[in-house]
């Protein structure tokens, strides 16, 4: 800290992101990352979209024109996105990242007087914000068993946030319970956070119609391999999407950079491809969890493209320590109740293998040793 960082600055708690590891190679099973590239199409419309209009009719689109601002209202991709989801485009808003969104939403419905409320374990980016915003971070405990109680959240009197499906722990409430919670809370925003929505949850996109307290917030970095496009979005009533608009236009007017909104637009369009590597991600997660199961882990039920697990005899610190030093990184949070608990994407079939081999290793290790 600099002598000239201001008291509130002191005071932030920043969010603490996976390594991002250099040099050596490891298999990378940290950051919830897609182990397939985006979609073929995705670099053959940014490369056509560097093409030059060379005077001829039609022109090429120059949409990748980097001397000229981007679109602040980003047409083509609030378009393929809301084509996707059959709402209108005036639903439809998205941010640098979905972090930027999650910052929209935060700012546009919280404040000093009006507090958010969620789960004691989901994703650390929310407390981080309401920091920075400075809205009181109000915290409901999971269940035993990590599963959300939802009676925790009905007529809880403020705005809320649930992840469906949670992080770190990959479980998902069923739709039918994130309606009672939306009908329960007519007056204050529910904010659903499907960031892992396609790896085998339901969205609530299909409760708009119903419920005007409803953001839904996804993202294009899991299932859609853009982590590094940045690009995630929003959708709700329109009037809701124009009060984060205000916060937008306040903050960042040009949030999306031309290359990752034609990156985005693609990938959203080639929904075969999506649906190809979600299935066999998820095909790959439950080999996973099988092989784990069968070496005595704990693994909970994941609709994401992560696994949350626990051995019987390894804790959580030397499980983690043991698999860096044979070339894999895993995310693990030294906290309550879960600082036994590692997180593990979900890499390739092959990457998976490996995984499961050296944590066989690492048990026979042990033993070995006593
Ligand atoms: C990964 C993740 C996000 C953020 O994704 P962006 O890369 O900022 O779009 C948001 N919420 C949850 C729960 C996540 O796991």
């Amino acid at each position: 800290m600099s002598r000239f960082l201001s008291k509130s600055g002191q005071a932030l708690l920043p969010y603490t992101p996976g390594e991002q590891p250099k040099g050596r190679k490891f298999i990378k099973l940290n950051t919830n990352e897609s182990p397939y590239p985006p979609s073929p199409n995705v670099a053959k419309a940014i490369l056509a979209g560097f093409e030059e209009s060379d005077g001829t009719d039609p022109a090429p689109p120059e949409i990748a024109n980097l001397r000229l601002y981007s679109d602040p209202e980003a047409k083509p991709l609030v378009k393929a996105i809301a084509d996707y989801y059959g709402v209108e485009p005036d639903q439809v808003i998205v941010g640098n990242g979905s972090d930027e969104i999650l910052a929209f939403a935060f700012r546009a419905f919280c404040d000093k007087e009006s507090p958010l409320l969620a789960a004691d374990i989901t994703y650390g980016f929310y407390p981080a914000l309401c920091g920075l915003l400075d809205i009181p971070y109000r915290t409901a405990a999971l269940k035993d068993d990590f599963s959300v109680d939802t009676e925790d959240y009905k007529g809880c009197g403020c705005n809320c946030i649930i992840a469906n499906p949670n992080a770190p722990t990959g479980m998902a409430l069923p739709l039918s319970a994130i309606e009672e919670i939306l009908a329960a809370n007519q007056g204050q925003v529910v904010m659903v956070d499907e960031a892992y929505v396609d790896f085998g949850c339901e969205s609530a996109v299909s409760l708009l119609k119903r419920y005007e307290n409803l953001v839904v917030i996804q993202t294009f970095s899991k299932s859609r391999s853009l982590a590094g496009g940045r690009v995630g979005f929003a959708i709700a009533g329109k009037e809701l999407i124009a009060d984060m608009n205000r916060v937008k236009y306040s903050f960042n007017p040009y949030n999306v950079n031309r290359l990752s909104m034609l990156a985005a637009a693609e990938a959203m369009k080639d929904r075969e491809y999506t649906k190809l590597c979600c299935e066999r991600i998820c095909g790959t997660r439950e080999r996973t969890a099988q092989g784990l199961r069968e070496l005595g882990f704990k693994v909970l039920d994941s609709r994401t493209n992560f696994l949350f697990v626990k051995s019987n005899s390894m804790g959580g610190k030397a499980y983690f320590d043991g698999l860096r030093e044979n070339g894999i990184l895993v995310r693990r949070w030294d906290a309550d109740r879960i600082g036994e608990y590692l997180r593990v994407s979900i890499g390739t079939d092959e990457e998976m293998e490996e995984f499961l081999a050296v944590t066989k290793r690492l048990l026979s290790d042990r033993e070995a040793r006593g």
